[in-house]
C-alpha cells in the first residue's frame, strides 16, 4: 500500500473538519474523493502534504502512513522532496509574474539529478503543448485552463511520482478540460504516476478514477470500483444529477 489513511479526525480551532475517515492508494493507481462544497476534500490533500498552522489543519486522532510508516511527524518540504509526493493546489498558487518556464524550475531547486530534470520538462512540455508554445510568457497570463496546466507541470517538476490534485478541472472550459485529463491519463498509463484526485465534478472524477471514496461532511459514507460508484442509485441522485 502506496497511502494508508486511518481513522483520521481533523480539527480547525473548534471545529472538526474530518470526523474519523479511512482510505487507501496503491501505487499505480487513480483514487478519487468526490464530494460537494465544505465535504473536506482539502482538508484531506492538506493534512497529507503537511500543511502548516495556523491556516492548517491539525490532526487530533488517526494516522497517515506512506510505504508502512507515519509521516504524520514530517515537514510539508519532506513531504515532497524525501516521498516524491506533488501537490497541484485549488486555486493553482502559481507564481503570476514569474514565466511558465521559470515557475517549473524554481520547483526543481532541491534537486540534483540533472538528467531526469531535462527528461522531466520533456515530459511537461510533451504532456501540455500549450505550456511550451507560452514557456516564455508570465503565468499571470495564462488562461485558467493553463494556469492548472502549470500547477500539474509544477508538481511533476519537484520529482513526484504521487500526483495530489485538487479539483483539476475547476473552471475549465470543457476542450480544456479534457486535454487536462488525457495527460493525466498518460501519467498515469505510460509513467506510473499515482494520483489521488479531489473532484466535485464527481461524473468526470468516476470516468477517470479506478476507485473512488464519497466524502460528505467529514465522514467517508461509501466507496468502490469506478463503475460501482457510477451505477450506485445514491450516488447518481446525489452527485450525478440524477
Ligand atoms: P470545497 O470543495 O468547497 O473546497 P472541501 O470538500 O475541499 O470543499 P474543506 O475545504 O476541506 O472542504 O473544508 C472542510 C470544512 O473545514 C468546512 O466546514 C470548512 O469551512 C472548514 N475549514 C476549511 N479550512 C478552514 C480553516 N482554515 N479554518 C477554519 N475552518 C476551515
Amino acid at each position: 500500500m502506496l497511502l494508508e489513511v486511518q481513522n483520521l479526525k481533523v480539527k480547525y480551532g473548534s471545529i472538526e473538519a474530518l470526523h474519523g475517515i479511512s482510505f487507501n492508494v496503491k501505487e499505480g493507481e487513480i483514487v478519487t474523493l468526490i464530494g460537494a462544497n465544505g465535504a473536506g476534500k482539502t482538508t484531506t490533500l492538506h493534512t497529507i502534504t503537511r500543511v502548516p498552522p495556523p491556516e492548517g489543519p491539525k490532526v487530533c486522532e488517526g494516522d497517515i502512513l506512506f510505504k508502512g510508516k507515519s509521516i504524520l511527524n514530517l515537514e510539508p518540504h519532506e513531504v515532497v522532496h524525501k516521498l516524491h509526493i506533488g501537490l497541484a493546489p485549488e486555486g493553482r498558487h502559481i507564481f503570476g509574474n514569474l514565466t511558465v518556464e521559470e515557475n517549473l524550475k524554481l520547483a526543481t531547486y532541491a534537486r540534483n539529478d540533472d538528467s531526469k530534470i531535462k527528461e522531466d520538462y520533456k515530459l511537461v512540455y510533451r504532456l501540455f503543448p500549450r505550456l511550451y508554445e507560452r514557456r516564455k510568457q508570465r503565468s499571470e497570463s495564462l488562461s485558467g485552463g493553463e494556469q492548472q496546466m502549470l500547477a500539474v507541470g509544477r508538481a511533476l517538476m519537484t520529482g513526484a511520482n504521487f500526483l495530489l490534485l485538487d479539483e483539476p478541472s475547476m473552471g475549465l472550459a470543457p476542450l480544456l478540460m479534457y486535454e487536462m485529463f488525457r495527460a493525466l491519463k498518460e501519467l498515469n498509463q505510460k509513467e506510473g504516476i499515482t494520483i489521488l484526485l479531489i473532484e466535485q465534478n464527481a461524473l468526470l472524477a468516476l470516468q477517470f478514477a479506478h476507485r473512488g471514496y464519497v466524502l460528505d461532511t467529514g465522514e467517508i459514507v461509501l466507496s468502490g470500483t469506478s463503475e460501482e460508484l457510477l451505477n450506485n442509485p445514491e450516488v447518481k441522485k446525489a452527485y450525478l444529477g440524477g
